[in-house]
């Protein structure tokens, strides 16, 4: 897949089996009128090593403006209707996003409609023969904090691309819906909550993210404690790989994977491949799953076929090389359509604050609290709430009419009033589901608590919302101190 960003930025994924995915060659190389280049010796990106056969060196990898400048052209023959530009006020908006890492790419494609996609990347592939410095990257809502958005080369925005479908009711445990990756989260979630439903792994940066830069990036949240990561919520997602087809990836059985894999495409190749390297290494991968509740570092090989190889072959479980997709961060492909499970949003909760005055004591009580298999367990620290209790103004946007008011005075009532204007080194939040507790939340509470730490059960939704609002509101917050002296 034609897909870049330096390996510096996307150094969390630095492993064994990134590498080894992205080294996949193409199978039949378009053949174009070859014209001479201009040597140039810059940094390589991971994408071109993706369709060259031989390795690459980085250092002696071919820059040639010219691919960059013909690209509007190439793509339009082609039949492409979106938009692209080399603008340069543009390309600035595009050289960062919310990592540290600053990188100016040389042409924004923003595709209207999914042919566009296709077009995008059969005219890329075709083209890095005789350009081999070109690649492409897609970029969601560019919140990313590792830079997965940023490329010397072309971005793709897949703002456009932000269609939902409508709900599928399967039973009264779960739903599905089907939407585009540019979709933003927090519109997804107003459709979804008209019908009360939720995704559970929501990210802090719900309100600004988007879903297909969610599951490209297979993210967590605070409820990903109990429900997992995204790549956990997809049913199956349309595809966009190296030969510029689309294809729908989701779970195989057995016998549907031998079929897929008789086939003479670019999803039948990669699904060989990863189930050759997974039979081949099947040991080592296990060893090194990490046991971690939230990791998204790597391609997540050890999800692709969860029962195991003999298993599998017996005709358990399933083959799911989404797994693979979701946290590749467009590296193996781009994501043009998501169908998402979602499940009833949560009433019967109690949520329990815990500010801990002394650190010593912050790890104990965390361990106490995970015996009652909480939903969520989130925390931010004195710093967070200072910088919220000096800058309400900030929330203003963020909280409309008399929420606002009501969420500011338990706010400050909180700090003055419960906790006598002390700020917690640590303030903890714990979701518990009332259903699965085995427990009165009472006792829970008692059990929580010791002589130095009081926990607490919260009672006021407004002072439920100020908890979420400071706890999501604390990277900005922090980020705006520092470079604006909050
Ligand atoms: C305030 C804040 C809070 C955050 N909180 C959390 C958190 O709680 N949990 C967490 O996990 N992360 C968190 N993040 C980081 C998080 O990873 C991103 O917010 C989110 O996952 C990325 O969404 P995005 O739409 O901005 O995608 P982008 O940043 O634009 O893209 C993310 C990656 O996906 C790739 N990509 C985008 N679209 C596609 C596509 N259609 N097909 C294939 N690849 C694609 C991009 O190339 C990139 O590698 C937070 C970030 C911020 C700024």
């Amino acid at each position: 897949m034609p897909s870049s960003s330096s390996t510096k930025t996307r150094s969390n994924k630095k492993t064994v089996t990134k590498k080894t995915a992205a080294k996949k060659t193409v199978k039949k190389r378009a053949v174009s009128k070859k014209k001479p280049t201009k040597k140039t010796t810059k940094k390589a990106t991971k994408a071109t090593a993706v369709v060259e056969k031989r390795p690459i060196d980085p250092t002696t990898l071919k820059r040639n403006p010219l691919g960059h400048l013909l690209i509007e052209k190439l793509l339009r023959e082609a039949g492409f209707r979106g938009g692209v530009s080399s603008s340069k006020e543009l390309l600035d908006e595009y050289s960062t996003d919310e990592s540290i890492f600053s990188i100016r790419p040389q042409v924004v494609i923003i595709p209207r409609c999914k042919a566009d996609v296709e077009i995008i990347v059969q005219v890329i592939t075709r083209e890095t023969t005789r350009f081999e410095s070109l690649s492409i990257t897609p970029r969601a809502a560019g919140t990313g904090l590792s830079g997965g958005s940023l490329t010397d080369s072309i971005v793709i925005d897949m703002k456009d691309l932000r269609d939902m479908g409508p709900i599928t009711f399967k039973n009264k445990d779960y739903s599905t819906f089907t939407c585009e990756p540019g979709l933003m989260w927090r519109d997804m979630e107003k459709k979804l909550k008209r019908h009360k439903l939720y995704l559970p792994p929501y990210t802090s940066s719900k309100d600004i993210c988007t879903i297909g830069g969610a599951i490209a990036n297979n993210s967590a949240g605070p409820d990903s404690l109990r429900y997992g990561h995204c790549a956990d919520w997809v049913e199956s997602m349309d595809v966009v790989l190296r030969d510029g087809n689309t294809y729908t990836v989701k779970p195989l059985t057995y016998k549907q994977f031998k079929s897929l894999i008789k086939k003479n495409h670019e999803h039948a190749r990669i699904a060989r491949e990863i189930f050759e390297l997974i039979e081949k290494n099947e040991k080592e991968i296990k060893k090194n799953e990490p046991e971690t509740k939230k990791n998204t570092a790597g391609y997540s090989l050890w999800d692709v076929i969860p029962e195991g190889v003999a298993k599998f072959k017996k005709g358990q479980g399933v083959f799911d090389l989404g797994r693979v997709i979701s946290g590749s961060q467009g590296t193996v492909g781009i994501i043009t359509s998501l169908t998402m499970r979602v499940i009833p949003i949560q009433t019967d909760t109690t949520l329990l604050a815990i500010p801990i005055f002394d650190l010593t004591e912050a790890a104990e009580t965390i361990v106490k609290t995970l015996k009652y298999d909480p939903i969520n367990i989130e925390i931010f620290d004195d710093l967070t709430f200072d910088l919220a209790l000096r800058n309400p103004s900030f929330f203003k946007s963020r909280l409309h009419g008399l929420t606002y008011y009501k969420v500011m005075l338990a706010m400050y009532s909180t700090y003055h009033v419960r906790y006598r204007g002390k700020t917690p080194a640590f303030m903890v939040l714990v979701t518990l589901n009332d259903n699965s507790l085995k427990a009165d939340v009472r006792d829970v509470v008692k059990k929580i608590s010791s002589r130095n730490v009081r926990a607490r059960i919260v009672t006021n939704p407004d002072e439920a919302e100020m908890f979420w609002q400071i706890r999501r509101a604390s990277y900005t917050l922090f980020i705006r101190a520092i470079t604006s002296g909050l």
